[in-house]
């Protein structure tokens, strides 16, 4: 389908209401649209920011039909989407990204496969779909990681595996199709947001510095800390996976820098990363606006950097006594009396341990300074 240009007020629709979908909101109503969301979740974070929302399951029948009816565009907020929907709504209103698209990014075998095919390097991987795929020689995947090659995030569905008999041993757990993949040495890990318009004009945030802490998204810091030579290849290689893909909409590649100094390509996300939240407060656009841009066919705007940040998560662990009864919500006073610091809550009633619940991005002269000054606030809620 060509890509009309879509307007305010025309209504927009969203696969999903977690904070991915709440900032999408946020932004396409400070745009001036009107949205739809769907999500079974009547607690959805972004149902209180929505038009209408659609409190049934991403397959049910009734409920896309009436998207498909009444949505200008449609878009998604997590790659588990069912493709299938995504490919039923295609038929009957503009879907971006694809569910093509989505369909390869949800699963690592096709993902590390396409990366491959277009010239992207990626650690040593082996497609694991049954028993005997271990019999092998596994000399070059090991030590390694044996991760599900479908529904995993946040480090979940994953072992680590050193010996042949540890990888056999893990696949009989997990019990599904799986990836072996060579553990590498890694210096750091960056990633790359990338926007692509359906005429295929492209606009790339500033690479992302990520830390990680128990598998989750820790902090991210920009500009990241690698040579504008390195920072230029990731973005050019996340610009080389949206253009093979096709691809309409904002497009999340991740990726590790090696002890070497190489760089290889880990995954993909067919949508706003959180990685990306920095650009709440720190650019000249959002990825939430990019991602409603692309969709009404509008070109991306502009991604520059107005200044260095540290985007810090706020998981559930900072709400003292969470996952109990006695949960309370943190003192937010130190956070909220920075001057360039931003607090994003995401409205989750309930607080979990590992629950992302917010973020807060700092803003200072250099990213170093910013991931101090984080460090410390969060701190003082712990
Ligand atoms: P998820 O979908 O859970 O984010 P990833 O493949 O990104 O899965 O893995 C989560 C984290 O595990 C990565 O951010 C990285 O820190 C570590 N990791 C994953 N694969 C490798 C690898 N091949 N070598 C070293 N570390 C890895
Ligand atoms: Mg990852």
């Amino acid at each position: 389908m060509s890509a009309p240009v879509i307007l305010p007020p025309a209504r927009l629709g969203i696969l999903g209401g977690g904070q991915l979908g709440r900032m999408f909101v946020q932004a396409a109503r400070t745009m001036g649209y009107t949205v739809t969301v769907l999500d079974p979740d009547p607690d959805a974070p972004a149902a209180e920011f929505a038009n209408l929302h659609l409190c049934a399951a991403f397959d049910d029948a009734e409920a896309l039909r009436q998207l498909a009816d009444s949505c200008a565009a449609i878009t998604t907020e997590f790659e588990n989407v069912n493709a299938e929907s995504m490919r039923w709504l295609a038929q009957h209103t503009v879907v971006s990204p694809r569910g093509e698209c989505v369909a390869v990014a949800q699963d690592r075998i096709r993902e590390k496969t396409f990366f491959q095919q277009h010239g992207l390097p990626v650690a040593p991987f082996l497609p694991v779909t049954q028993a005997d795929d271990l019999d092998s020689d596994l000399s070059d995947y090991l030590p390694g990681i044996l991760k599900t090659a479908r529904l995993g995030y946040d480090g979940k569905g994953q072992q680590r595996v050193r010996t042949a008999e540890e990888a056999r041993a893990a696949w009989q757990q997990l019990g599904v199709p799986c990836v072996l993949e060579k553990m590498l040495p890694l210096q750091l890990e960056i990633s790359a947001i990338v926007t692509r318009a359906a005429d295929g004009q492209m606009a790339v945030f500033p690479i992302a510095e990520n830390q990680h802490h128990q598998g989750i998204l820790d902090v991210t810091l920009v500009p990241a800390r690698v040579s504008t030579d390195l920072a230029q290849a990731a973005q050019q290689a996340a610009c080389r996976v949206a253009a093979a893909l096709d691809y309409v909409g904002v497009l999340a590649v991740e990726f590790f820098v090696l002890e070497d100094g190489l760089l290889r390509v880990n995954e993909m996300a067919p949508r706003p990363h959180n990685s990306g939240h920095y650009t709440l407060d720190a650019t000249v656009s959002s990825q939430f606006q990019q991602q409603v841009r692309a969709m009404c066919g509008l070109p991306p705007a502009a991604t520059d950097l107005l200044r260095p940040v540290a985007m810090l998560n706020l998981l559930g662990d900072v709400w003292p006594g969470a996952g109990t009864d006695a949960c309370r919500e943190p003192d937010w006073q130190p956070l909220q009396a920075e001057a360039q610091g931003f607090l994003h809550l995401y409205g989750k009633r309930e607080a979990r341990i590992g629950r992302k619940m917010a973020h807060y991005n700092l803003l200072a002269d250099q990213a170093n300074t910013a991931a101090e000054r984080v460090a410390v606030l969060r701190d003082t809620l712990l």
